[in-house]
């Protein structure tokens, strides 16, 4: 899965198509785009704070000064898509109607309760996410909402939105250049990281990966991760499969979710990051076999991918 364009920061990918890669992987290190048409431009993406989104936005002004940014995607609801949009608050924000739900229910605020929490699940919070700053964050939500497909002229370049969740999240968002070949897909695509499948159904997520890889697009932008190709979306729908198909082995015998995720066998997809994931995709898969199975909320789904990451957890 490894890519040669090295991470770089911005990272000019063809046909007036940029990725902004953070300079290292894990939780919440989210990758966001920029398509650039003849007088403006659309940010895909801004990032978990607004330290690492006035960075980038400082860093894309060369490309900016003359197409300014007049439209930003948000791909999908979770804060490291979002939380930086109050610096981009003059343009048109735009998400999938289901995407706005999603951020109505975790944002800043939730984040500094969790990461704060004196438990197993806020001392694995601090963990993942104690290098972003989630103070002074206002939630800006999207303006524009919309569902299906929606068709933008981006300063003369055709840009089409389709919604293709819910899957990863409440609604995720890929974002189609067709002129370039290139398509942002939010977390719908993890480059080199175990995807999570925080709302599913899988089928859906299943069926966002044969959208992608119909599409006349060779270039992938994934949420996380290096630029890609169609072999990571072949790599995600391997792991989707075979998850829900270890998982369900497990149900049906009869076996507690949690000691499932313990008793999976990654095989070689345990090489993927954060592969702790596997508890909140294999409690997902639980709730599509027993709709009657009780939710978890956040803290709840991370407390259950702490217990599993425990054993190499250094507190
Ligand atoms: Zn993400």
């Amino acid at each position: 899965m490894a890519s040669a364009i090295p991470i770089v920061g911005r990272v000019d990918v063809g046909g007036g198509c940029h990725a902004w890669l953070p300079g290292r992987g894990g939780w919440g290190m989210s990758n966001a785009g920029l398509v650039v048409g003849r007088d403006a431009s659309l940010l895909v993406d801004t990032l978990y704070d607004l330290r690492l989104t006035r960075a980038m936005l400082e860093a894309l002004t060369p490309v900016t000064a003359t197409a300014p940014i007049s439209t930003v995607v948000n791909t999908h609801g979770n804060g490291d898509h979002w939380f930086g949009n109050q610096l981009v608050a003059h343009t048109e924000i735009i998400a999938a109607r289901g995407s706005l739900a999603d951020m109505r229910q975790v944002g800043p605020a939730e984040m500094r309760q969790l990461t704060a929490a004196p438990d197993l699940t806020g001392r694995f919070a601090r963990r993942i996410f104690g290098a972003f700053d989630y103070t002074g964050i206002e939630p800006v939500l999207p303006g524009r909402v919309f569902e299906g497909e929606l068709v933008l002229d981006v300063g003369g370049t055709e840009v089409r939105l389709i919604d293709v969740g819910p899957a990863h999240s409440a609604g995720d968002t890929i974002v189609h250049v067709p002129r370039a070949g290139v398509v942002y897909t939010g977390d719908i695509v993890f480059a080199g990281a175990t995807p999570i499948v925080w709302h599913g159904p899988f089928t859906n997520w299943l069926a966002a990966c044969d959208l992608l890889l119909g599409l006349d697009a060779d270039t992938i932008v994934p949420g996380h991760g290096p630029v890609t190709t169609k072999k990571t979306v072949r790599d995600i729908r391997d792991y989707l499969e075979f998850v829900h198909t270890q998982a369900t082995t497990r149900f049906t015998a009869g076996m507690p979710a949690l000691d499932a995720a313990r008793d999976i066998r990654l095989g070689r997809f345990a090489e993927l990051d954060e592969s702790e994931r596997l508890a909140v995709n294999v409690h997902t898969v639980y709730r599509e076999l027993d709709p009657s199975m009780p939710p978890l909320d956040g803290p709840g789904l991370f407390g259950r991918m702490a217990e599993l990451a425990c054993p190499h957890l250094d507190f």
